[in-house]
């Protein structure tokens, strides 16, 4: 499906309506416009030419959160987010609520280190005076003064079971190094050699969310090329959304993906890493990643690893895998129907009364931590590979000084 004919595929819909069911955005407003069938139908109008590409068209296209729910309920098998996501693509100029995001986007992917500096310093100075006077809501978190990727660091371990590769996404690297170095951290304790390359680009997933396919693209085959020369026997990932993207949709964008890159908690399980965990005693519960669960199937998996931590009481949680409302920047562009819908992930979280909240991405992580500051929430909100690493509790290793080939010899 090229960007031209993303309608031929929209115009296979016989409105059955059936993609509308687990549709957060439609069940949040009701309004056909605003769910699957609806944007299909829009952007197969716009092929047809009965619509013309305007502001309030585009609106519709880019209220959607891209979370999948729609994924496998199409009995003609259309490849929705798909389709959208060529829309998106093809609407963009219209979409006049993302012009500065898409510039900004755009400057920051060549030079992340200023962008995130950038955004150290409006946090720094300029959020509490913006939030006093409203005109702020989201609360990102504190930048990290040095970022997790730091040059080529090589966590080594005495057993040597194997060798892994980190694929540490924008999130972990300029907000959350800890949970970088937590996996790092399991991993020397599970006998495996970590390395993390510089040389990783952003995943493209921002980028073509906001329409900027070509450029998205551009740093799909960066990462291929790059990642593809590594030698280790997986590249793992902590973020669910640079997961999907590289599994499901570089091979459409560029032809090729990274063929051993997995999900964190799919490696530990694969690798038998789920016995002998430790203990870490707390009444948990879990929350279902969209990228993870609709994108990649990942469910059972960071359930039996929380089984797997003595100490664990786990509690399931009503609608896990409903989306928390976060999905980018649709928290900042449709601030209302985010809040909606977080508001029941918070309520089905406080029925639990757990103590830790674990989930498998920074993103949930950023927005589960700003809907609990809204309610005073007294639980912790933790990714998985951190609430391991308190339970394996190794001494937290450093980078060897020294070690690694930064000739690109790898
Ligand atoms: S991706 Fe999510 S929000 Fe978008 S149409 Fe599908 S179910 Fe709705
Ligand atoms: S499930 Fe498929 S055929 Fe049915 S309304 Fe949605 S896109 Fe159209």
């Amino acid at each position: 499906m090229d960007n031209a004919s993303f309608y031929k595929e929209a115009s296979k819909c016989v409105r059955c309506g059936a993609c509308k069911a687990l549709c957060p955005t439609y069940l949040t407003t009701s309004n056909e416009s605003m769910g699957a069938r609806g944007r299909v139908a829009l952007l197969g109008g716009l092929g047809a030419k009965r619509f013309a590409p305007r502001g309030n068209l585009a609106e519709k296209i880019f209220s959607c959160m891209l979370c999948g729910a729609c994924r496998d309920l199409c009995p003609r098998g259309i490849d929705i987010t798909e389709v959208i996501y060529r829309g998106r693509a093809a609407l963009r100029r219209s979409y006049r609520k993302g012009r500065f995001l898409r510039a900004a986007l755009k400057h920051s992917v060549s030079r992340p280190d200023l962008a995130f500096y950038l955004l150290r310093a409006y946090r720094r100075l300029l959020y509490r005076p913006l939030h006093r006077a409203g005109m702020a809501g989201y609360n990102i978190p504190e930048v990290a003064s040095r970022p997790f990727k730091n040059g080529i660091q090589v966590y080594k371990s005495i057993k040597r079971t194997g060798r892994v590769a980190v694929f540490a996404g924008c999130s972990v690297n300029y907000f959350y190094p800890d949970i970088g170095g937590a996996l790092c951290s399991v991993l020397v304790s599970k006998g495996y050699e970590a390395v993390v390359f510089s040389g990783e680009s952003c995943c493209g997933a921002p980028l073509r969310a906001s329409g900027l396919q070509k450029e998205a693209a551009a740093l799909a085959r960066k990462n291929i090329e790059h990642f593809n020369r590594v030698r280790a026997e997986a590249v793992i990932s902590l973020c669910p959304t640079c997961t999907m993207v590289i599994r499901r949709q570089y091979p459409l964008l560029a032809g090729d993906t990274i063929s051993n890159l997995m999900d964190v908690n799919e490696f530990l399980v694969n690798s038998g890493i789920v016995s002998d965990l430790g203990i870490r005693p707390a009444r948990m519960t879990y929350h279902d990643p969209c990228h993870l669960n609709f994108g990649l199937g990942v469910r059972e998996e960071p359930r039996r690893i929380l089984r797997g931590i003595k100490g664990v009481d786990f509690t399931e949680m009503r609608h896990a895998g409903e989306c928390c409302g976060f999905a980018g920047f649709f928290s900042l562009h449709f601030r209302e129907i985010s809040e909606r819908i977080g508001r029941k992930k918070i309520d089905n979280i406080l029925d639990t009364s757990a103590d830790v909240v674990v989930t498998s991405c920074p993103g949930c992580i950023m927005h589960l931590e700003n809907l609990k500051a809204a309610v005073d929430g007294k639980f912790e909100v933790r990714h998985i590979i951190e609430v391991i690493d308190e339970a394996v509790h190794p001494v937290s290793p450093s980078p060897a000084a020294g070690e690694g080939d930064t000739t690109g010899n790898r």
